[in-house]
């Protein structure tokens, strides 16, 4: 197949991009480079790189079989950095991405994300679930965007009859996510190996359910093959306090660094965790990766990429 992805240089969208050309398939990424890396993706005869905002018109030559759109910074410090680049990618980048897979007769694929549950009311979040979300916060860049992108999805899907598929994804983590991303795993992590302070924000007793990359691209490529349009939790459920995942990195990395509390981020979701039971269904998909086992891979890959030297 011939596969677009957007964002495709990211951490995500680079393990996407991975996979679809280990099953031989020919990849297009478009990317600006904004928070992905070149370094990120190893060029070779089956992928082309076009580095540009998604946000203006695309051009593509030839046969497209699917519109992947995965760009968009999604780190809440990015949150303050990049709030209007957040804004346009949902909203401009999402109708691009849509009108490329119109004039090219392909299939749409959106990556959304647990943020369209904002702090949710309804434990864990089932895709029924409509959400809680603060139209004005810091955070409202992101979830609001991703809402009209699903909302927009939803329109060409029924409007002018595009196969689509939405994700939301739940925390993710992994190899290529940047030490200096800002989310709370990469932070610990980076902390731990260099005995500095792990900043744990507010009093920890927030909890979020972190799923390992290579189980949500599992989950991607399952979707491809199934005819289903509504949106489709991928995570994994199992949910952990924030003051535990700081105890558990320290205990990994045999740290000697104090776990010390800063103020909690404006609007900072309070509890997380997905219901898969559609993914289960529809996908016969669950994530398998223990978080243990995860954070054990990650904490190699910082030590490989010499986040870890300690000083
Ligand atoms: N967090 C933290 N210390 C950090 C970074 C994040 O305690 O150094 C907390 C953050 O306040 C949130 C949780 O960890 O409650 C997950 O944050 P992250 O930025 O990874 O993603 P989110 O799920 O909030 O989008």
């Amino acid at each position: 197949m011939h596969i677009v992805i957007t964002g495709g240089a990211g951490f995500i969208g680079s393990h996407l991009v991975e996979r679809f050309l280990s099953l031989g398939h020919q990849v297009i990424v478009i990317d600006n480079l904004i928070t992905g890396k070149l370094e990120n993706l190893t060029l070779n005869k089956d992928l082309t790189f076009i580095e540009q905002n998604v946000c203006k018109y695309i051009e593509i030559e030839g046969k497209v079989d699917w519109v992947m759109h995965f760009a968009s910074p999604a780190s809440p410090i990015d949150f303050k950095k990049l709030p209007i680049q957040i804004l346009k990618v949902g909203s401009s980048g999402t109708i691009n991405a849509l009108g490329v897979a119109k004039a090219k007769k392909a299939k749409f694929f959106l990556a959304s994300t647990s943020e369209v549950y904002g702090d949710p009311l309804e434990h864990p979040q089932k895709e029924t679930y409509v959400g809680n979300v603060d139209p004005i916060s810091e955070r409202s860049v992101y979830d609001e965007s991703k809402r009209f992108a699903e909302a927009t999805t939803m329109a060409y899907h029924r409007f002018h009859k595009i196969d689509t598929r939405i994700i939301r994804i739940f925390n993710t983590y992994g190899p290529r996510m940047r030490p200096e991303d800002g989310r709370v795993i990469s932070n610990f992590i980076s902390q731990a190996l260099t005995n500095k302070q792990i900043t744990v924000y507010g009093d920890g007793t927030q909890t979020r359910s972190f799923q390992y990359v290579t189980d949500l691209i599992e989950g991607v490529t399952k979707l491809l093959d199934v005819d289903f349009h509504d949106p489709v939790n991928l995570g994994n459920p199992d949910e952990y306090t924030i003051l535990d995942l700081a105890k558990i990195i320290k205990n990994l990395t045999n740290s000697n660094s104090e776990i010390i509390f800063k103020p909690l981020p404006e609007a900072d979701p309070k509890r997380r965790r997905p219901d898969i039971s559609r993914a289960k269904q529809i996908l016969k998909w669950e994530a398998k990766v223990s978080l243990e086992s995860g954070l054990m891979k990650m904490i190699e890959y910082y030590k490989e990429i010499k986040v870890g030297i300690k000083i």
